[in-house]
């Protein structure tokens, strides 16, 4: 039984029947360290009869997060360096993160921002945090996208969000506001008319990325949330994080960009999932990961094919991890591989 409102304790997610007797001591540990939040949309698609349940392994704690491995970080993809003023990460020229809120409507318990978010975490901006931040933005013409993200500025109210969206609309050269949530999957209910019309004071070009690591949290009400907004002229992208116990199957993954296809959204980002404390059993080799993103080309549509990417340490950026499907060969031509592992001369000699 999930209940109607967002279970957040030990206690909360006995009494739904989420967790057993025996596993409360550890998660009251863990819920200690890092947030724990299920809304009941998530908790409905929780089986706690499969002990590697993915949606599970995503949102309950698990003891192995008590583990903090020696090259996990408290910032791992290393946003602080590139924060100029609160709330802002200006990492590449063109755009900037705009971090107005630090919590979420759930928490992955691999999250890359698990020091950040949450309500221990960075707090929402003050009123004049915001202000710095918007000037930061209206100084840097070569900001050409906004992209909101933290926390998930979705959970904002409708009133909230207009407001930052009016903020937007005076800057000329903003051109592009990105918002990065989870809320059409944990929330679906959230994505109404009023918030829609509060994306919308912009009038800049919206477009969504949409978090989501199994075909299981695409539900009929999921995908309705997202084709509210992508009827609303909202443009739609996915991003996904390449799990141990949770997509690290090419037929779950394919099943995931398939049904991200389906509902208008195109596959954009496969992560691999950073270094954050305590989040070593959700990683694999990258080896390990490209032969399953190898594993989705040509079996299913090119629509249905994401980008494998690592942020690396440091604040460096993302790096496509391939797999590469051409290599340098011999007398300058090159060496293609086809999806079936045959490799081809190119160009084809005369
Ligand atoms: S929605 Fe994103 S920021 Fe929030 S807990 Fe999940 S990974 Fe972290």
């Amino acid at each position: 039984m999930s209940g109607e409102r967002t279970l957040k304790t030990a206690a909360d997610l006995l009494a739904a029947g989420l967790i057993d007797d025996g596993t409360v001591h550890e998660t009251e540990a863990v819920a200690r360290r890092y947030a724990v939040a299920v809304t009941p949309a998530i908790a409905a698609l929780i089986d706690p009869a499969d002990p590697a349940d993915p949606i599970a392994r995503q949102f309950l704690p698990s003891s192995a997060e008590l583990v903090t491995l020696p090259q996990e970080r408290d910032d791992p993809i290393g946003d602080r360096p590139h924060t100029p003023v609160k709330g802002i990460v200006h990492r590449y020229p063109d755009r900037v993160l705009f971090k107005a809120v630090h919590v979420c409507p759930v928490y992955c318990r691999f999250c890359f921002r698990r020091e950040m978010v949450g309500p221990d975490g960075d707090g929402t901006l003050a009123p004049t945090e915001m202000e710095a931040a918007f000037a930061y933005i209206a100084a840097h013409p070569e900001i050409w996208e906004v992209i909101l993200t933290g926390g998930d500025p979705l959970i904002l109210s409708p009133r909230r969000l207009a407001e930052i969206m009016r903020g937007l609309a005076a800057i000329d050269h903003v051109r592009i506001v990105r918002f990065h949530t989870r809320v059409p999957v944990a929330n679906p209910d959230n994505i109404d008319a009023d918030l829609i019309a509060a994306l919308k004071e912009s009038g800049k070009t919206l477009w969504v990325a949409l978090h989501a690591n199994h075909p299981r949290e695409l539900t009929p009400q999921a995908r309705d949330a997202c084709a509210r907004l992508v009827d609303a002229g909202i443009a739609m992208v996915s991003q996904s994080v390449l799990l141990k116990g949770v997509n690290d199957d090419p037929t779950v993954l394919g099943a995931l960009m398939r049904a991200f296809v389906e509902s208008r959204i195109k596959p954009y980002y496969l992560h691999h999932p950073d270094l954050a404390p305590g989040t070593g059993h959700f990683r694999m080799d990258i080896g390990e990961g490209q032969a399953i993103v190898a594993a989705l080309r040509g079996h299913v549509s090119g629509l249905c094919q994401p980008a494998y990417v690592l942020d690396i340490p440091g604040g460096h950026g993302k790096a496509p991890l391939g797999p590469d499907a051409v290599a340098p060969g011999p007398d300058g031509c090159w060496s293609v591989s086809d999806y079936r592992g045959g490799l081809h001369v190119w160009p084809p000699r005369p």
